[in-house]
């Protein structure tokens, strides 16, 4: 599986690196087409207008305002963009005479003289520099070819309006420019409609448009005459398509045999624009392709994650079902034992092979601890099921913790010094009493000393200690069993308190026990509020303590009791407080 999925993540890594130069390779090809389309409609357009507007300096028999009225009325007539032109003059300017600015007006279709609009002012200068029209004197090719010129700021269109000059004999002598025509064009229309239905037309409608659009001066400072998306700003540099809008115009021009169009200013040109919201193309691409690899690689991450969850839950069925079955041979062979002994003893005494009085108390010890063997078992089984089904109900109360210990040793100190135990008692003076069932605290101590024993080997030293433990917030009574026994490793010391967990060395060693008690002990110890701590080292002893509440002096305990307080009197003591009422 770890070896399809990396196989799977290489794969769908190469598949999206290819996707993505397709998408950028498609992405450009696109931009290219719309770029193409914007700018032949616009020079069609453009062209139009121009070559409608020229004035054909061979037209005899009339004047130059007669002329230019007749191609107004043709144009108004046949444009597709009549709104175009906003106004029309012909300026008669020179040194030589008084200069004359004359305005068509639409209504009777003629010139008549005018004086300049205040926002025409620039293009009044701008003609004035020029100097005297009568002295641009151009044979008759040069007039047919003289370019138009774009002037951005009005924005207008000038060309001199050439006229053929006859001499004494009537025959033609030259050309001479006798005026100056001038196109103004019509802004609103051109930023409003005209350039947003191109846009539109060429790039897609508006919020289905990849790229950002906007149509500017050439140079800087850049001046915007449209702008496809008001809230982005067009980089001045690494834009993804730039082209000169008059350069195709030109080209048109000279192909049809007309005057070519050409800015007053080099900058002035306008000039169409692209660029991807992202930054650029290529960034979009990278953007993308970043998005689509976290996505997939993410899944994959998924189903790995997946697998390994499965491969640890198979893991943890499989040892957990192992420990059921150590459990329960383990429970069988502690069954065993005790049984095979008691029985042997009492065919023993049944067939009379014990005689004397010292044999028969050596007997009855023998059944004795047998019994206490096999009842501890019973117990840890009981309350392990308890636990499990949430049935451990507890008699919570204020207990002295002397007689607790005592009575905790009463069963196995007689066993643990014939054995050859040191068996050392420190228990603090004045202890307060602590939360706690009586029944359930002596099972724990009980379970702690049968582990020191059962897990001490040479050393036979064994100490209880009981002291109070104010450090922390909480007071608290620490009763603690130490050995100096065979130790348990930190990394069997995180699972030693799990249900059946035991350490390797004990099964191998055949150490009777079924894994149980420890978390028998950490359960109680956490429904009487307390807790369990243990500190170990391999090969030199274990200390497992006990940690109590200390009940309050007001008599209540700090816990609520959950059924009832129970007073640990010495004399219920002294009565048998048998495992088995748990
Ligand atoms: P059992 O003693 O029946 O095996 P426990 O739950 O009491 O089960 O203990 C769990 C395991 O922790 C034991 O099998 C043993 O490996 C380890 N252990 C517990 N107490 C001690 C101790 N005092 N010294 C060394 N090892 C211990």
């Amino acid at each position: 599986m770890i070896a399809a999925v990396s196989v799977l993540a290489v794969y769908q890594y190469r598949w999206t690196e290819e996707i993505s130069r397709t998408e950028q390779a498609r992405l450009k090809n696109s931009l290219a087409t719309s770029v193409r389309t914007f700018d032949q409609e616009f020079s069609y357009d453009f062209q139009q207008l121009c070559e409608s507007f020229e004035v054909d300096p061979q037209a005899e028999h009339a004047d130059a305002e007669a002329r230019v009225a007749r191609e107004q009325a043709n144009w108004a007539r046949t444009s597709a963009h009549a709104e175009f032109v906003r106004d029309l003059y012909i300026w008669k300017g020179g040194s030589s005479r008084e200069p004359v600015l004359e305005m068509f007006h639409r209504d009777d279709h003629r010139f008549h003289d005018g004086s300049w609009p205040l926002e025409l002012s620039p293009l009044h200068r701008y003609l004035t520099g020029l100097g005297d029209l009568a002295s641009l004197a151009v044979d008759d090719r040069q007039a047919v070819y003289y370019p138009w010129t774009f002037f951005a700021d009005a924005p207008a269109l000038l060309r001199p309006i050439f006229q053929l000059v006859p001499n004494e004999s009537g025959s033609i002598s030259g050309v001479r420019a006798t005026g100056m025509l001038i196109v103004v064009l019509n802004r609103e229309y051109l930023e409003r409609e005209y350039l947003p239905d191109l846009v539109d037309r060429s790039f897609g409608p508006s919020g289905q448009k990849s790229f950002v659009v906007t149509v500017r001066t050439a140079e800087a400072p850049y001046r915007t005459i449209y702008l496809s998306d008001s809230t982005f700003p067009v980089a001045a540099s690494s834009t993804d398509a730039a082209v000169n809008l008059f350069d195709l115009v030109g080209e048109e021009a000279r192909r049809r045999g007309h005057p070519p169009l050409q800015p007053s200013v080099a900058g002035e040109q306008w000039q169409l624009v692209a660029q991807h919201p992202a930054g650029s193309l290529e960034e979009a691409v990278a953007v993308w392709r970043r998005r689509n690899l976290a996505i997939s690689l993410g899944l994959l991450a998924i189903l790995a994650a997946s697998m390994a969850l499965i491969v640890s839950v198979a893991r943890r069925s499989k040892r957990l079902a192992r420990m059921q079955m150590e459990f329960v041979a383990g429970v069988s062979h502690e069954l065993c034992t005790p049984l095979a002994v008691i029985n042997t003893a009492a065919e023993n005494l049944a067939d009379g092979v014990v005689e004397s009085s010292a044999q028969m108390q050596e007997y009855g010890g023998l059944i004795r601890g047998q019994g206490r063997r096999l009842e501890r078992l019973v117990d840890e089984v009981l309350l392990f099921t308890a636990g499990r089904f949430g049935l451990s109900g507890y008699d919570l109360g204020r207990v002295e913790v002397a007689p607790i210990i005592s009575q905790s040793l009463v069963a196995s100190e007689s066993n643990l010094r014939d054995a050859g135990f040191t068996l050392t008692r420190e228990i603090g003076d004045r202890l307060p009493p602590i939360v706690a069932d009586p029944a359930a605290a002596i099972t724990c101590i009980e379970n702690l000393v049968s582990n020191a024993a059962k897990y001490s080997t040479s050393n036979k030293w064994i100490a209880i200690r009981a002291k109070e433990d104010s450090s922390d917030s909480k007071p608290e009574v620490r009763i603690s069993v130490e050995d100096r026994g065979i130790g348990i490793s930190s990394s069997d010391l995180a699972h030693i308190f799990e249900p059946f967990y035991r350490v390797q060395s004990v099964r191998d060693d055949r150490i009777r026990g079924v894994g149980l008690g420890l978390y028998l002990v950490k359960r109680m110890m956490e429904d009487m509020g307390g807790r369990v701590s243990v500190t170990s080292e391999l090969g030199r002893g274990t200390e497992v303590a006990l940690h109590f509440a200390v009940a309050d002096l007001a008599g209540e305990t700090n816990r609520p009791a959950r059924s009832g307080t129970n007073q640990l009197s010495n004399s219920r003591l002294d009565s048998q407080v048998s495992q088995s009422e748990i």
